[in-house]
């Protein structure tokens, strides 16, 4: 989200005059987008934010914005306490504070009043057109799920799903820049339109974009298991362009742990919507998110976790260590007792875990052909994504770039493979 927010206000700041420099430190206008769903997260943006200090100090007429989630969408009072030096506060997904402050302060010129942001137009900064094969398009800000642990509900606001029309001419604005696959994003993606009478559901909209020519994949996160319908399961299997992967979190493998988070679902359930995936989606790839070392979690309960991750056998596990987010309800009433090395503990026994799964799935995948986009260059290697959202590399000096080619499989591991073109 924060990629696509960032790329967003860079063409909109284009278009008002600016340009891109390779050197932060010279720049007039600096931006620190900011995460903070993890403790871990926040600290970085901290320790990069004070160290712009020192910029500020010798060259106070540099712009300073500090953007996203450190805001949040309430007061900045505190922050502005905290980093006097901060020039403008930007709300996640939300440049216009920095527009109409760069807008008084510096543009005087005429006709720059129309906001970039919203025209939908212009969405990748010109450094990226035609080099970017793959985009992110927001289709829902913000949620209102209120996951226990989660502080993005509070920092995002409450979900607001994006006009149909908007979606749309911001793909096509994006195919007409050179991108080839567009993923949309959201924080519950599989609500989409549901907040909103009258508008489509996320399989229309996928069956609305599968209409654009030059596009060739879709993809779409991150799902909530409550959400995830047979019918949008369906429209992935029917569409060509929509890609067999499902991003759908389970976070945890224990019903007393799952309903502590708030998470609105049972492990029984989330074992049968993986297989409901599997017998609607052929070939499908899925990824969770877990959590470890929740409030609470005991031995045995993580247990419950492990052994579901084992048996299910998903192609990709996002790991986290529970990290108490403030004003959340488990920061507020559940006291964080599980100790640190014992989420570490827990952490590097499902991070094994899963490295041996994905090892497995893609040791099948030796001596096959995928089709790759090329999306990027790496020394002497091309590096793209099969349907399944797998690493592919091969060796290569032409301009791979945009391009889907046949590959045959020679060498696999559990984070990427290796192979030639066909
Ligand atoms: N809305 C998406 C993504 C949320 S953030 C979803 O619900 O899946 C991405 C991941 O960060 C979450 O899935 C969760 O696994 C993790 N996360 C969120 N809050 C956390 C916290 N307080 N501590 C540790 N991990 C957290």
């Amino acid at each position: 989200m924060n990629v696509a927010d960032s790329s967003r206000v860079a063409s909109a700041l284009e278009q008002m005059g600016y340009q891109n420099t390779p050197a932060p430190e010279e720049a007039d206008v600096i931006i620190l987008n900011t995460c903070v769903v993890r403790q871990s997260a926040e600290d970085k943006a901290a320790g990069r934010l004070s160290s712009l200090k020192p910029v500020k100090t010798r060259r106070p007429d540099v712009v300073i914005n500090l953007m996203g989630c450190m805001v949040g969408m309430g007061s900045t009072e505190a922050l502005k306490k905290r980093f006097p030096y901060v020039d403008v506060f930007s709300p996640p997904s939300d440049p216009r504070p920095l527009l109409d402050f760069l807008q008084k302060e510096r543009i005087q010129q005429a006709g720059q009043e129309r906001n970039a942001w919203l025209d939908g137009d212009l969405v990748l900064p010109l450094g990226e057109r035609g080099k970017q094969v793959s985009a992110f398009i927001p289709i829902v800000y913000g949620c209102s799920h209120a996951c226990a642990y989660c502080i993005i509900p509070y920092k995002r606001g409450g979900e607001r799903s994006r006009p149909p029309a908007e979606i749309m001419a911001e793909a096509r604005a994006l195919v007409h820049q050179g991108v080839r696959e567009i993923t949309l994003l959201g924080q519950i993606v599989d609500r989409y339109g549901l907040d909103q009478p009258g508008y489509p559901h996320l399989a229309d909209l996928l069956r609305a974009l599968s209409e654009l020519d030059g596009l060739e994949r879709i993809r779409f996160l991150t799902s909530h298991p409550n959400w995830m319908t047979t019918e949008l399961m369906d429209c992935v299997a029917e569409l060509p362009k929509v890609m067999p992967h499902i991003e759908v979190p389970n976070q945890a493998g224990d019903d007393e742990v799952l309903a502590n988070m708030k998470r609105g679902y049972t492990a029984d359930q989330y074992r049968q919507l993986v297989a409901e995936l599997r017998r609607r989606i052929p070939g499908v790839s899925i990824a969770t998110d877990i959590i470890v070392g929740f409030p609470g979690e005991t031995d045995e309960q993580f247990q419950h976790t492990y052994d579901l991750l084992a048996e299910l056998r998903l192609d990709v596990a996002h790991l986290a260590r529970y990290s108490p987010r403030e004003g959340t309800y488990s920061q507020r009433r559940m006291p964080d007792d599980v100790p640190e090395e014992e989420k570490w503990r827990r952490f590097r026994l499902l991070e094994d875990l899963q490295a041996g799964i994905a090892a497995e799935i893609h040791r099948e995948l030796m001596g096959k052909t995928v089709q790759v986009l090329f999306e990027f260059q790496r020394g002497k290697r091309w590096g793209g994504r099969t349907p399944n959202n797998d690493l592919v590399f091969i060796e290569s000096d032409d301009d791979l770039r945009g391009q889907t080619l046949p590959v045959k499989i020679h060498w696999t591991g559990p984070w990427s493979m290796l192979g030639e073109r066909v």
